[in-house]
Order: structure tokens, then C-alpha cells, then sequence
């Protein structure tokens, strides 16, 4: 059994600690005499389970209920006996864990997989760190697949491919995303596995000589400019990930520029953007790859400056340069702040993300009361939020007062230009309508041209649908006139005075 403690990098108030080691011991004696598919003792699971949530979210209460978390479904404790050991808030988090649970997904393609996705976020919404929970199991259980049967295991990879995976990606969680997804592509589809992979182990052979030798040109470059960076890594891209790039781009690798991309990691924004300047200067950009995802950060709050050069040889390499810090958040997300809190860092981060800049106000305020803080992560940290779900559950995450309209614009500007009507969750709506946490809307399209009028605009609140509302009300504008004034020049030619009748239109 791995030291549980020394498996994750926190230091813990002798109270917190004594707090796990009773849940560890209570686990322990409770799941005695299971054993896993493996042999092994079932109490590993949840054991290993808190220690990958414990590395990126060190909160007890988290980690007791992941200790927890398969407790009063296998075997005789009760919900009563862990309110009464451990107190309501562990008991709820495990609560939440049993009920999630239940929620399977049986087909992809049928009405259960946007159903269950939606109980999913709606169970986010609610508390954010059962999901944690949630993902860590299925992380570990992911880990430890081949000890089930292949439909099994076909089952579960299925599930977390098209569930889980986007879920950790969501919520920011880089780390687990990337791995949850590996770890079920190879199951779920082993052949294209094996081609990505081969095809990307080829490149990186070719190439590993010169990634260690940009490596250092840019290590010196950036040292003789007087740049301060902590490291430079080479990072590769993820199978999956590459997988999914490929089919976009041809199947051609070449059309590819992140399958390599060295990565700077610096003290602060400032240097960040010194570094891209630096790096411009010795080598020829790409035109077209630069994106300053700090000024736009990604929907989930990522953060960086991205660009792609030419080396001395003529070779491509994506370059990332980034803050410790928005590292940090690359790979943990939401749980990074939990993390920038006990290192009293959160007046560095800026956050990009709606919900990322909510928390962090209000985490300021909450500074000096971490248990309040921890509290209101139940409650506030999707307060304006929503996700809503297309019925085929692809998710939008939307600012709360959103309508259809600006749900339809977010799917497609065709869908929003086209929109005649939509349904939420089955039944017809109006499209001003305002949507709800886990709603499923269906646009309903016209076959013809463009719908949109001045009216739409009071329901619109994205800025993404209000802008293509009104380049469409202006061009339409514009094609009105038109019609007019050729309307008019046709009226006034039938009116001349002292046109023979047989001129005049009939
Ligand atoms: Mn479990």
C-alpha cells in the first residue's frame, strides 16, 4: 500500500490529518473482506481513488469522501452511520457520489446518453467536488481496467470517453482529461490507437535530437536577453488529442504543428509576452499561429501565449509560454484555486473564464474564512453559469439569463441566422425564452433564408449572438433599401405622364 500521505504533496493540520486517518482505518475495516477483480484488497481503490484527487485538490473533506465514496452502496453502512462518524458535510459529498453513480449511460445514441449528461451537470451545478470525486474513481477504475471483461471494459471506456473525459475538460482539469482519455481511447477504438500512436512515436524519434537542441537555443537565447523562466520541457502531444486533430487536418501529421511544442514556463504575465518578443526576434513566425490566449483565455479558463516558429533548419515548432501559475490551472483547473489560496497567490491569477473571475471575487472576500470558502464552492461557483445540452449532448456552457437565441448561435450562426422555433426538453418554446441549468434545446429550422429581427436583440445576451444579429440586421437593412428604391423606380415609370396605356405594367 503506498504511503498515503507522502503520495500527496500538502502539508495537513494535525487535525485534518487525524480526520483522514480515521476515514482511511473506517474504510478499511468496512470493505474487509471484498477483494476487486485483481485480488487485490477493494480497499486500494478508494485508498488509490483520494490519492490522484488529493494530488491536484488537497481538501479534507474531499478526500474523506472519496475514501468514502463506495461505502454505503457495498456494504452495511448506512448513510446515518457516516453523518454520525464524519459529520454532514463528508456524508452529502458521499451522498452525492452513491446517486451519480446511478446514472449510467447504456448508448451512446439513444436519449439516455443526453439524459444522464444532463443529471451530470446538474449534480456539478450542486456541488462541484462530487464530480472530483466522481472523477477520480473513474480515473483510478480506468487505471486498473484490464482486470474486467472485454464488454466491460468496452462499457466503461465508452462511458468515459464520451462522459467523463469531456467533463474533466470542462472544469479545466487538463491532467485527467488527457489521461481519461487515453487510457479509453485504446479500449474503445485499439486499432486507430495504434496507428496514432505509431505515427506519433515516429515523429518524435525523428525528431528528438532537434527538440533538445531548440531546447537549448531557446534556454540561451531567452538567458542571454535577460528573460527569467523557471523551465523549458518539451511536451508531446496526446494520442487521443492527435487523433481527433488528424481527422480535421486530412490524416496529414505534417499539417500539424503542436504534435511537438516546447513549453516556458516564467515568473510573470509581463515576461511572458518579453519571452514571445525574444523568441519573434531569433525566429521566423508562422504567420497566422500567434494566439494570446491570456488576453482571450479558452472557455474554461486556460491561459498562454502560443506561437509557431521556424528553427535554423527550417523545421516547425510550437512554442507555449505561460506563468507557473496559469500552468498550475492548465492542469487542475477549478482545483488550482484551492491551491493558489493555501499559497496565498491568488492575487497573481487573473482569471479569463466568467466563472473563473466570479470565484476569484468572491474568494477574495471569503480570504480570510477558508471553511466559508470550501462552503460556498457548493453553491457559487456555477452561479452564472448554466449548462445547456444540444439533443444530441454536445454542451454550451451559457451565462444564466441566456435564451434559445443566443444557445442557437453558439451551436452554429447558420442555426441562429435560420431559427424558426426551438424545444426545450421535449416541448416547444418560444425562442425568446430564457434557459435553465440542463435544459436540452432543439432549434427548429427554416429551410430558406435568415430570420432574424430588432426583437431578437432584447433576448440575446451573449455578445457572440448580438453580433451576428446585428451584421445581419445591417446587411439586411442594406438589401431592403435596395428593394425599395427599385420598387419605387418601377412605380414612378408606371406613372409617367404621357405613356401610351400599353407601357404600363398590367
Ligand atoms: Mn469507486
Amino acid at each position: 500500500m503506498p504511503d498515503f500521505f507522502k503520495s500527496i504533496p500538502h502539508n495537513f493540520s494535525a487535525k485534518d490529518r487525524a480526520l483522514i486517518e480515521k476515514a482511511l482505518e473506517f474504510a478499511t475495516i468496512a470493505h474487509k473482506n471484498q477483494k476487486r477483480k485483481s485480488g487485490e484488497p477493494f480497499v486500494m481503490h478508494p485508498i488509490s481513488a483520494a490519492i490522484i484527487l488529493g494530488q491536484i485538490f488537497p481538501d479534507t473533506a474531499t478526500i474523506c469522501g472519496t475514501l468514502l465514496h463506495d461505502i454505503t452502496e457495498d456494504t452495511n453502512t448506512t448513510d446515518e452511520n457516516l453523518k454520525l462518524e464524519f459529520g454532514d458535510e463528508i456524508a452529502s459529498l458521499v451522498d452525492g457520489v452513491t446517486k451519480l453513480g446511478k446514472v449510467r449511460l447504456r448508448n451512446s445514441k439513444d436519449e439516455y446518453y443526453v439524459e444522464n449528461l444532463r443529471k451530470m451537470f446538474m449534480a456539478v451545478s450542486k456541488d462541484v467536488r462530487v464530480m472530483l470525486i466522481k472523477l477520480a474513481d473513474r480515473l483510478h477504475n480506468m487505471r486498473t481496467i484490464s482486470a474486467l471483461s472485454k464488454d466491460k471494459q468496452l462499457k466503461i471506456a465508452t462511458e468515459t470517453l464520451e462522459m467523463y473525459a469531456p467533463i474533466a475538460g470542462r472544469l479545466g482539469i487538463g491532467a485527467w482529461k488527457d489521461e481519461l482519455e487515453d487510457l479509453s481511447f485504446k479500449i474503445v477504438d485499439p486499432e486507430n490507437y495504434r496507428i496514432t500512436a505509431d505515427l506519433l512515436e515516429e515523429r518524435l524519434a525523428a525528431r528528438q535530437k532537434s527538440t533538445r537542441q531548440m531546447q537549448k537555443e531557446l534556454a540561451s537565447i531567452l538567458r542571454m536577453e535577460g528573460i527569467k523562466f523557471q523551465e523549458i520541457t518539451g511536451r508531446t502531444k496526446r494520442i487521443y488529442s492527435l487523433y481527433k486533430k488528424l481527422q480535421r487536418y486530412d490524416n496529414d501529421i505534417s499539417k500539424i504543428f503542436d504534435k511537438v511544442a516546447m513549453r516556458i514556463i516564467t515568473k510573470s504575465t509581463a515576461d511572458c509576452y518579453s519571452a514571445l518578443g525574444i523568441i519573434h526576434k531569433h525566429f521566423n513566425p508562422l504567420p497566422g499561429r500567434v494566439k494570446d490566449f491570456i488576453a482571450t483565455p479558452k472557455p474554461n479558463g486556460y491561459e498562454s501565449l502560443h506561437t509557431t516558429v521556424f528553427d535554423s533548419e527550417g523545421r516547425t515548432f510550437e512554442v507555449q509560454i505561460r506563468t507557473d501559475l496559469m500552468h498550475e490551472t492548465a492542469e487542475r483547473g477549478i482545483a488550482a484555486h484551492w491551491f493558489y489560496e493555501e499559497q496565498g497567490k491568488t492575487d497573481k491569477i487573473r482569471r479569463g473564464a466568467n466563472w473563473f473571475k466570479e470565484l476569484h471575487a468572491w474568494q477574495e472576500e471569503m480570504a480570510n474564512n477558508p471553511e466559508e470558502y470550501l462552503e460556498g464552492l457548493k453553491i457559487d461557483f456555477f452561479k452564472d453559469r448554466i449548462f445547456v445540452l444540444t439533443p444530441k449532448g454536445d454542451v454550451k456552457d451559457l451565462p444564466i439569463g441566456a435564451s434559445i437565441i443566443d444557445f442557437a448561435f453558439s451551436v452554429h450562426s447558420d442555426l441562429g441566422y435560420q431559427m424558426l422555433g426551438a424545444k426545450i426538453n421535449g416541448k416547444m418554446a418560444k425562442i425568446t425564452d430564457s434557459l435553465k441549468q440542463g435544459d436540452v434545446v432543439e432549434v427548429l429550422k427554416s429551410k430558406k433564408a435568415a430570420t432574424p429581427s430588432r426583437d431578437w436583440l432584447a433576448s440575446a445576451k451573449t455578445s457572440n449572438a448580438r453580433a451576428h444579429i446585428r451584421k445581419y440586421l445591417a446587411e439586411h437593412d442594406k438589401g431592403l433599401f435596395q428593394r425599395v428604391r427599385e420598387l419605387k423606380l418601377q412605380d414612378f415609370s408606371s406613372r409617367l405622364p404621357g405613356l401610351p396605356t400599353f407601357f404600363r405594367k398590367k
